[in-house]
């Protein structure tokens, strides 16, 4: 009688964002996962736990026409599927949304509101501007959507149909993918990696800066490594095409009684003097409105925890939404801050597949660019069935997105 040797995996995950949380929540739900036969350590290096950067601070749109379409076609119905099993509408603020395109005029000061930079998040890229009719239908804008002045709109393109675009509170779907894999038995380790140990081409271990022991070097034991530390991936594995963009956001509470229907609206403000501003508006379920602005391209600091918030940045974004919404304009701004989101210099990406270029038991997952949230649970579907399945991902061919097409 023939019996399968039980492979015993070390999987560590460096990076907390988004795509390391929801990597370790697939692979802690893999039929083949048992604590006996698999650990699994994410590796964070905030001080202040998981989901401090893009994935804490992104808009949250999950939408079927993102791209690329390989990905986000095992990601959107594997969006829903959570949503329904871990209660997503309460836990993390899962809803469909209406989403548009909205272009019209700013009301105020130019020179405070606007900018003429064209660094959009390029979510919209695809989508055509539309001609400028009189009236409220005319111009297309929902009966519903009365958060935006009807006076000042040119015109509304919705994006998709009702079940097209939804979305969640990125933070809140990054911590509870990190609580729910804990309660399977994965750990988070607070700490830095600063290099990929291997033998005779295959990974042995993460070496890290240890925060809970004072920065200590200390070396994790690793059969498997998953590279997701988003646009830092490239101080582990230099030879990674990832760039850094910062981005700026805003969150706003509006006046107690005023309820900011649910709506995404990718905005074209024209300005006086010429300027436009093409801020991102996102309504959320608990009435908190998150606003995001254009990338620059800022210095990527050492940790997360030092990202800098130019603080005029955030009040143009402020400015901009208050020029064309009212409800805005008499809102209390809440949050300001900046994070960075990792895109794939050489266009394409994400990148997500084992590394052997590199390492045997190397597998990378990043470059998400403006749709990492949508696109986590796919990304790391495939990666836990890669891990756990021993090399063959049955969830899709994603060979456009290989590393070996990247490195
Ligand atoms: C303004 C804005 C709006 C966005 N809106 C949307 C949206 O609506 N929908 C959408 O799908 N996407 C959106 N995105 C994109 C999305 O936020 C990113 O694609 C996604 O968060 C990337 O996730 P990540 O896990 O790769 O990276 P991150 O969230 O940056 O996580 C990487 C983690 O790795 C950690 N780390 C780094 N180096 C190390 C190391 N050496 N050791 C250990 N840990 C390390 C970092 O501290 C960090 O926690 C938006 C992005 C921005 C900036």
């Amino acid at each position: 009688m023939s019996m399968d040797k039980v492979e015993q995996r070390n999987i560590v995950v460096i990076g907390g964002g988004i795509i390391g949380c929801s990597t370790a929540y697939y692979l802690s739900r893999h039929p083949s996962y048992s604590t006996s036969t698999t650990n699994i350590i994410v590796l964070e290096a905030s001080a202040n736990g998981v989901a401090q950067g893009a994935s804490g601070k992104a808009g949250g749109l999950i939408a079927k026409w993102a791209y690329p379409r390989e990905i986000v076609d095992i990601s959107f119905p594997e969006h829903v599927k959570l949503a329904e099993e871990h209660n997503g509408a309460e836990r993390w603020g899962w809803r469909f949304v209406g989403c548009g395109s909205w272009e019209g005029e700013g009301e105020g000061e130019g020179e405070a509101l606007g900018e003429s930079r064209s660094g959009s998040l390029e979510k919209t890229l695809g989508f055509g501007a539309t001609a400028a009719p009189e009236n409220r239908a005319d111009k297309g804008l929902p009966d519903d959507l009365t958060w935006v002045k009807e006076e000042l709109t040119t015109s509304y393109s919705p994006m998709s149909g009702p079940d097209g675009t939804a979305q969640v509170h990125p933070y809140l779907f990054t911590t509870s993918m990190l609580d729910l894999a804990k309660e399977k038995g994965v750990q988070l380790v607070k700490g830095t990696a600063i290099s990929l140990e291997q033998v005779d081409h295959h990974v042995t271990g993460v070496t890290y800066r240890d925060w809970s022991d004072s920065g200590c070097i200390k070396t994790l034991p690793a059969t498997h490594v998953v590279l997701s530390a988003g646009a830092w991936s490239p101080s582990i594995i230099p030879s990674l095409p990832i760039a850094a963009t910062r981005a700026h956001s805003v969150t706003i509470r509006p006046k107690a009684g005023v309820t900011i229907s649910p709506y995404v609206l990718f905005t074209e403000i024209l300005l006086p003097h010429s300027l436009s501003a093409s801020p991102e508006i996102y309504a959320r379920p608990d009435n908190e409105v998150y606003v995001c602005g254009p990338g620059d391209d800022s210095i990527l600091p050492g940790n997360v925890d030092d990202v800098e918030i130019d603080l005029a940045a955030c009040q143009s974004i402020i400015n901009q939404v208050a020029s064309i919404s009212q409800e805005l304009r008499e809102g209390a701004v809440d949050k300001r801050q900046a994070c960075f989101l990792p895109v794939v210099r050489t266009g394409g990406g994400p990148i997500i597949g084992e590394a052997d270029k590199i390492a045997k038991g190397l597998y990378i997952a990043t470059g998400h660019t403006c749709w990492g949230i949508c696109n986590a649970p796919g990304t790391a579907k495939v990666i836990a069935e890669l891990i756990m399945g021993r090399r063959k991902a049955r969830s899709g061919n994603l060979t456009k997105l290989a590393p070996s097409r990247f490195l």
